[in-house]
């Protein structure tokens, strides 16, 4: 893959109304008109570049849309209030009662949560399948199935979809194949490699400043436009509008993307090859022990890398507790869930992100109770980051299988 994704959001260009630099911020629930009969045909949506209501539309959603479509490079993208919010008007828009959904079985708890609980008021059955066996997604496609639903890398086991056989798969079927590519972006472009709706959680890499949740759906302006369908569009009346002040600001945050996910790409590389060659068990898509190196790699654009996530299992949910609290205190990161951050955030998925999953499901997905997620941070100074943090392994005696660290 080489699609420059950077380079299109770069070069969309809005001015403020004083010719400032960045947009003006739409401050406006409510928009007037000079005439009823545009008021009505906007209602209709019919006439393009009026708005009528900050929960159909603003400026500034917009603009944030623009770039989230360059991004992906989709014809359109709507954003949201929060990642799960553009999740669930995607599900619910495309699944009517007694539907079935095919997803990838290692996936973002709040999601895992949403198909497995939420979706059974509508009866809607999802079967949890390995992603990565892609003779077992087909054998559970069914009649009634409306989609594949995966992460492109997954939360919090880091397994790689392989995404244009499981578009070749979706298209023979005629489903689409929705996949959440919060992990990845830059790295992975899903749209291109044949994803038909692509989610993101905007609160993580994107924003990349922990400081709101937000989320987005790129996709077809069809299905873009059907979101916001005045009439039975999920995203217009499930109403999980984001608000033009934190779209402005995103926006702000996302033109340093491209830098960030080189950077965290670059820190997060650098420490799992140290990691692993002091015997410890850590899982990071650009390890060649990692099982799907190789599909990362053939679909991937080279230059950001292989992403900030990477794992370690320390054995038991004792030592992982013990080692977090100790690197947060040599100031090494936060102990906080969420991701994309400045500063390296950990946490035990187990415990936290994925403690929707069942234990027994954990146990069958490979979710060890000792695995901590690391996002690792913008860190200047790797090396002495990694001597700290090896500095801390040490302290607590983290034993790894056969190997002690010295
Ligand atoms: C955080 C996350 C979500 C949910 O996003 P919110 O912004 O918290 O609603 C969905 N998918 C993945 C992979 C995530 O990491």
């Amino acid at each position: 893959m080489d699609y420059k994704a950077s380079e299109h959001i770069q070069d969309l260009q809005y001015f403020g109304e004083f010719g400032g630099v960045n947009p003006s911020i739409s401050d406006s629930s409510t928009y007037t008109f000079l005439s009823a009969k545009t008021m009505f045909d906007t209602f209709e949506g019919n006439t393009e570049g009026c708005y009528l209501y900050s929960r159909h539309s603003s400026p500034s959603n917009l603009y944030l849309g623009e770039a989230m479509a360059e991004l992906e490079g989709t014809e359109s993208a709507n954003v949201y209030a929060s990642g799960m919010g553009a999740i669930s008007a995607v599900v619910l828009q495309l699944c009517n009662a007694c539907d079935h959904i095919v997803c990838s079985r290692t996936i973002y708890g709040g999601t895992y949560a949403f198909m497995k609980n939420f979706l059974k008021k509508f009866n809607i059955a999802v079967s949890f399948v390995d992603i990565t066996d892609l003779e077992k997604v087909e054998e559970s496609i069914t009649p009634k199935t409306r989609m594949i639903y995966c992460e492109a890398v997954s939360n919090p086991l880091l397994e790689v979809a392989d995404l244009p056989s499981l578009s070749q798969l979706a298209r023979t079927k005629e489903i689409p194949l929705v996949v959440d590519n919060t992990f990845s972006p830059l790295s992975i472009s899903a749209a291109k490699l044949g994803a038909d709706i692509v989610v993101h959680s905007l609160t993580k890499f994107i924003n990349g400043s922990s400081d709101c949740v937000a989320g987005a759906v790129c996709a077809s302006k069809e299905f873009c436009l059907s979101l916001k369908d005045v009439n039975d569009g999920s995203g217009m009346l499930l109403g999980s509008t984001l608000d033009s002040l934190r779209a402005a600001s995103i926006l702000k945050n996302m033109r340093t993307l491209h830098i960030r996910i080189k950077q965290h790409s670059k820190n997060a590389q650098y420490l799992a090859e140290l990691f692993e060659k002091d015997g410890l068990k850590v899982v990071y898509p650009g390890l060649e022990s990692h099982p799907h190196h190789n599909t990362m790699k053939a679909q991937m654009n080279p230059e950001y890398g292989y992403g900030g996530l990477l794992t370690l299992d320390v054995g038991s949910l004792e030592q992982a507790n013990a080692l977090m609290e100790l690197m947060q205190k040599e100031k090494l990161g936060y102990l906080a869930v969420s991701l994309g951050f400045y500063k390296t955030l950990f946490s035990a998925p187990g415990t936290s992100t994925s403690s929707e999953i069942p234990l027994e499901e954990q146990e069958s997905l490979g979710l060890s109770e000792g695995l901590i997620r690391f996002s690792i941070g913008l860190d200047n100074d790797i090396h002495k980051t990694y001597l700290a943090m090896k500095s801390c392994i040490k302290q607590l005696g983290v034993l790894n299988g056969d190997a002690v660290l010295v």
